[in-house]
């Protein structure tokens, strides 16, 4: 088993949980800047387009109406043309004039004369429109599907009519709609209809082009989206480093407060708390898998005369040169740890008896014959006195460590510089 350390902080996992939170802010706060941009750009087009349509409505009403008040205007026939049957059908209306060098002149209602303005327009790409009803006089002013709509809205007192829709050859269209209502102008001819002043004699919808306006909504949107991206990562990039060096810091930092915490200064082994944490833990996975675990206690016999000898600075090297031992001859998994000035603790997990006074004993014959250089001073020999005990099924870390305790005291009482086992009892069965 390998003996844990003490859990390390959150601290990092924090900064990054934060900092993840902030990364989700700014993208939110991006793509929320990023739609609404959009959305405006989108209300403008329709915007202006509306006022596009306004405008040519109102233009054509004005020509309508002024042709309407002089009752129609005559025009030299084109090679072939007559009079528009429809016209025939009003009775009385006077469709023909000719002047007096014999010219010929026929009658141009205001429908008429849309219908042919608006042919003039189409050939000329700018814009259509169409003069419709839902009772054309003529069946070719038939209206279509959105005119239908329109038409039925301005029934139920709708004002005006759009839509962004494709054209039959599939470019971007905007219509606009707006109904006609009959002028007192209008009767002379739609009377025969059963039309009032100020009914709905129907409309007009004007159809324009919208492709150069959504190309140019599309580059905007691309450019916003560029720049959005442009930011977002710029915003992405910054805090990540940020967080990273923050990161890096904090769990140096951390990394730093545990060794402190844990670890004796002078040595490096585990320090008191740390140690006696690390053999709890042991020994609690001792007696759930029911496997031996073994404690030595040593003591470094008569410190007090090598340091009044070599003085305490060289002490201090030889307490460093011990504790290396130690630690260089133990398994990974057991827990050295210095307990107090030249006082240390061993635990030794999967370890019985016999085996702890081997390993104990082998410790106890490093130490006596390694002579220990020390810089300035000639070479310094110690010895250790090691007590063990192994772990009983009722046993506490105290309680262990009090009987390895008594056994190192009988070392030192029966002449130091050896090992003694704990004071053998029956183990209960
Ligand atoms: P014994 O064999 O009975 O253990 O004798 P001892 O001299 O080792 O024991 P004693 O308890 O009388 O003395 C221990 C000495 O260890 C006294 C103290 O000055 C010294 N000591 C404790 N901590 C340190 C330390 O960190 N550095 C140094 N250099 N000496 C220390
Ligand atoms: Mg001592
Ligand atoms: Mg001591």
């Amino acid at each position: 088993m390998k003996l844990q350390q003490s859990p390390a902080s959150s601290g990092p996992k924090l900064v990054k949980k934060h900092l993840s939170f902030v990364v989700l802010l700014v993208s939110i706060l991006l793509l929320t800047m990023f739609w609404v941009a959009t959305h405006e750009t989108e209300k403008l087009l329709q915007n202006q387009l509306l006022l596009q349509g306004r405008a040519f409505f109102q233009e054509i009403l004005l020509t309508r109406q002024w042709i309407a008040q002089h009752k129609g205007v005559f025009v030299p026939p084109e090679p072939g043309e007559t009079v528009n049957p429809y016209l025939l059908m009003v009775p009385g209306l006077k469709t023909k004039i000719r002047d007096e060098s014999g010219q010929e002149y026929i009658l141009k209602n205001p429908a008429l004369a849309t219908r042919e303005i608006s042919e003039l327009a189409q050939d000329n790409a700018l814009f259509q429109f169409h003069i419709t009803s839902l009772k054309p006089f003529n069946p070719a002013n038939q209206p279509d599907a959105f005119e239908s709509a329109a038409l039925t809205a301005f029934e139920n007192d709708r004002q005006e009519y759009t839509a962004l829709t494709t054209s039959p050859q599939g470019q971007p269209v905007f219509r606009y709609m707006a109904p006609l209502r009959v002028q007192p102008d209008c009767l002379s001819c739609h009377n025969i209809q059963g039309y009032r002043v100020g009914d709905i004699r129907g409309g007009i919808s004007v159809t324009i082009s919208a492709s150069d306006a959504i190309a140019q909504i599309n580059k905007t949107q691309w450019l916003l989206a560029g720049v959005a991206a442009v930011m977002w990562l710029l915003i992405a990039a910054t805090i990540i480093s940020v967080g990273k060096a923050l990161i890096t810091q904090l769990t140096k930092a951390e990394s730093r407060l545990l060794e402190w915490a844990t670890r004796d200064a002078l040595t490096s082994l585990w320090n008191r708390r740390e140690g006696h944490r690390l053999i709890s833990q042991a020994i609690a996975h001792s007696n759930r898998q029911h496997r031996p675990l073994s404690l030595l206690v040593m003591d470094i016999d008569f410190f007090k005369h090598v340091n009044d000898t070599y003085g305490h600075s060289a002490g201090d090297e030889v307490l460093k040169l011990v504790a290396a031992t130690i630690r260089d001859a133990l398994r990974e998994y057991d827990t050295p740890c210095r307990t107090g000035g030249e006082e240390f603790l061993v635990g030794l997990p999967d370890t019985d008896l016999n085996q702890a006074l081997r390993i104990a004993e082998r410790l106890r014959e490093l130490i006596d014959r390694t002579p220990i250089t020390l810089s300035g001073s000639p070479p310094c020999h110690v010895t250790i006195s090691i007590g063990a005990a192994v772990l009983r099924p009722d046993d506490s870390l105290d309680t262990l460590l009090a009987r390895a305790d008594a056994a190192m005291y009988l070392a030192k009482q029966t002449g130091r510089n050896r090992v003694v086992a704990e004071a053998t009892m029956p183990l209960p069965q």
